[in-house]
């Protein structure tokens, strides 16, 4: 099947849409990556959480945050009372970019073309499962879903509301977390990630 003769309006389904992104040519991230990573969870999720990109461990298991920072994620929606087996959890940009230092594949930002060009999966993850609030986590997926550049700083903290109906709130990507050498700092900024995913959580309850 070719991507360019599939129609939006033919993937109805996550199986077709996995199906569908796995033949993606759209840019050129698929030719280095080892598979599409999707997103994973139910289709009645009320929760969408997007990251940025499949990191070197997404890359191999075809699943999105399974590696380090997927562990500060999983631990941070236990935190705020969420279950992520009832949140749908995917990326801005599907295949994982990376530049080789010797043999180590370290994550190279996509850039504004890849966000783009990746942005329709995104679109049709939306309208197949059709969450009541969408999380970005970090400036590339803020990006990808206000199709403009935002400082996290400034709409952190609040719920959106985009063009098209979209709610939306906005935190940091969880690899931020990882990279935080002093350890009160970085206990502190977990917790106000763990606050970020309460907001949302109450912010559910509230629209139910
Ligand atoms: S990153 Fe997205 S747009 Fe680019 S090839 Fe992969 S699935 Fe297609």
């Amino acid at each position: 099947m070719s991507l360019f003769s599939t129609e939006a309006t033919e993937i109805t389904s996550l199986r077709k849409l996995r199906d569908a992104e796995a033949q993606c040519t759209r840019c050129p991230l698929y030719r280095d990556a080892t598979q599409v990573v999707p997103g994973e969870g139910p289709i009645s999720a009320a929760l969408m959480l997007v990251g940025e990109q499949p990191g070197n461990d997404e890359d191999l298991a075809g699943k999105p945050f399974v590696g380090p920072a997927g562990r500060v994620l999983d631990r941070a929606l236990a935190d705020a009372g969420l279950d992520r087996s009832k949140v749908f959890v995917t990326n801005a940009v599907k295949h994982f970019k990376f530049e080789l230092r010797g043999k180590r594949r370290l994550h190279k930002r996509p850039n504004a073309y890849e966000i783009e060009r990746c942005r329709w999966w995104l679109d049709l993850e939306r309208a197949i499962v059709k969450p009541e609030l969408v999380v970005a986590l970090g400036a590339t997926a803020a990006r990808s879903l206000l199709n403009r550049t935002v400082s996290i700083a400034a709409v952190r903290g609040k719920i959106l509301e985009a063009g098209d109906g979209m709610r939306l709130a906005v935190t940091i990507h969880p690899s931020y977390l990882l990279r935080i050498i002093e350890r009160a700092d970085k206990e502190q900024e977990y917790r106000r990630f763990v606050g970020d995913l309460r907001m949302c959580k109450q912010a559910l309850r509230e629209a139910a």
